[in-house]
């Protein structure tokens, strides 16, 4: 199998890859080892579109970042993701703190940004009811956001497909080796060779590893792990922006934030684990609540849903490393961690300018179409009384398979007819919010399950993502219990 370019890794950065080069006469491969895009960090972090003033101009992060912010609105229009501007506040609880703001502040504008201001203790309490009192003043951002970034990979990917991408899931890259005559050859862990004129390395935080095979060893990817605790939908009222304290050296802090879905998202720490673990910890859970319950004492863990982990994939550079590598046709999208969500689009502009530095013609395509239609729009929920006489039915488009989010058989069979082989419950649920709800699938797990036999004709297992996904997550009642005993003490 012979391409123009193979993309190595199928999160947020190498579907945009895929999709930024739709628009020209090439043949793109994306090999990704997953049974699915997006199932690295592109699933599991903050989903915030951020400012663009944290992160330093000496740094590509600091350059990229508010580049990329400024793209969403019109990726939004074309590929109907999950993106809202909401705004970001950084609160400074103390007076010392002040200074602070102000640095970041002028970052911003060195940055480029035109969206930033200070705000007083007045005007962050008339925003922010629920903030503690205490604040005494905070950095604004107008035009920061949240979006749902597993979708937008998704959607990414979709429209790649839709504009001539081949997707190769279950692709694990277990060697690249330059060809004589260049290019190279790409080897799976599967035995199969695919045969690429260049090779974008865009393998999260397997991206050190992957450039080493190519003997491009001058930098180190380390994982840093991050844990959330999700509450359910409707608790995101709580708060209008993104919450962010201040920044510390591991990263941007306890931040408390409303998804784009409405859901509450509190988190995440930060430890230097030396391997990828995704489990969470009650420890860990605990302390990140009682750390944002500096932001606002008002979060309700009665209404926890879920702890999840993300992990960083932090290089030995501090900075996003995006350059073609000694080894000509090689390039490496690596280390992207915070915020690579934000500054995926002007990471994949810049991607493709590299490779046409490298030599590769890039000939617009007209057939090219950056449109892709969504599987799912942001609405509110139906009355229960409204949707009762939809559950116990036979197979029907409108039949609600899922109570809790109110996903139509319909929606789910759409989801799994865009060209992307959707073969796990899971994969189901980060297209349809089918188990996102409050019962987290213990409803609706088998129902997906025979919606997914209709279509695909062979027998799903409803457990199977559940009991090979490999990961410990601290439930429900533990978590609940540690915070209400912890919070009992205090009084
Ligand atoms: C805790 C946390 C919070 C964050 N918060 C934000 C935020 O609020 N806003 C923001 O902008 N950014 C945020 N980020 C950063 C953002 O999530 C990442 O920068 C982004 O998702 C990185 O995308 P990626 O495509 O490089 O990596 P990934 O999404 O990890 O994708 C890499 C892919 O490569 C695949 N792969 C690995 N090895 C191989 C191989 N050998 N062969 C084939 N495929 C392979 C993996 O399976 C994976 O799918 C956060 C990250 C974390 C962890």
């Amino acid at each position: 199998m012979k391409y123009d370019v193979i993309i190595i890794g199928g999160g947020i950065i190498g579907t945009s890859i895929a999709r930024a080069l739709g628009r020209y006469q090439l043949s793109v491969a994306v090999l990704e080892k997953e049974n699915d895009v997006a199932m690295g960090a592109t699933k599991a972090n903050s989903a915030i579109v951020h400012g663009g003033y944290a992160e330093s101009h000496a740094k590509l992060k600091g350059r990229l970042c508010y580049k990329g912010r400024k793209q969403f609105d019109q990726l939004e229009n074309e590929l109907h993701f999950g993106f809202e501007k909401i705004g970001s506040l950084v609160l400074a609880f103390e007076e010392a703190q002040i200074p602070k703001l102000q640095a970041l502040y002028e970052n911003g504008l060195a940055n480029g940004l035109d969206d930033l201001c200070i705000i007083d203790h007045d005007a962050v309490m008339a925003m922010e009811p629920a903030v503690n009192p205490e604040v005494k003043a905070a950095l604004y951002c107008k035009g920061a956001g949240v979006c749902s970034p597993y979708e937008m990979a998704i959607a990414m990917a979709e429209n790649a497909v839709a504009n001539g991408a081949e997707l190769f899931l279950e692709t694990g890259v277990k060697d690249v080796v330059p060809r004589p005559e260049g290019g190279f050859n790409v080897m799976t862990e599967d035995g199969r060779s695919f045969t690429g004129d260049y090779v974008m390395n865009a393998a999260g935080v397997a991206s050190g590893a992957v450039s080493a095979m190519v003997g491009v060893d001058d930098f180190t990817i380390s994982p840093r792990s991050g844990e959330y605790l999700l509450l359910a939908r409707g608790t995101g009222s709580l708060v209008n922006n993104v919450l962010f304290q201040m920044p510390t050296k591991m990263g941007k802090g306890i931040l408390v934030s409303p998804t784009y879905h409405g859901n509450l998202i509190i988190g995440p720490d930060a430890v230097d684990d030396g391997c990828v673990d995704k489990a969470t910890h009650p420890d860990r859970l605990l302390k990140i609540f009682n750390e944002a319950r500096l932001t606002t004492d008002q979060l309700d863990i009665t209404k926890f849903i879920r702890s999840f982990t993300g992990v960083r994939a932090v290089s030995s550079t501090d900075d996003f490393i995006v350059e073609e590598t000694k080894v000509p046709g090689f390039i490496n999208c690596a280390g992207i961690q915070s915020p690579g969500v934000t500054s995926s689009p002007a990471i994949a502009e810049m991607a493709v300018t590299l490779l046409e530095d490298a030599g590769l013609k890039l000939v617009p395509d007209p057939g090219y179409n950056p449109n892709r239609q969504p599987i799912i729009q942001k609405k509110a929920l139906l009355p229960f009384k409204e949707i009762k006489d939809r559950i116990d039915i036979p197979s029907a488009p409108d039949k609600i398979i899922c109570r809790c989010e109110q996903v139509t058989e319909a929606t789910i069979v759409d989801a799994m007819s865009r060209g992307i082989p959707v073969t796990t419950i899971d994969g189901v649920k980060r297209r349809t919010r089918a188990g996102m709800g409050f019962c987290q699938g213990t409803f609706c797990r088998p129902r997906v399950a025979a919606v997914m036999e209709q279509v695909l004709g062979h027998p799903v297992d409803p457990s199977f993502d559940v009991e090979h996904s490999g990961v410990n997550r601290v439930g429900r009642n533990a978590i609940v219990e540690a915070v209400q005993a912890a919070l009992a003490e205090k009084e």
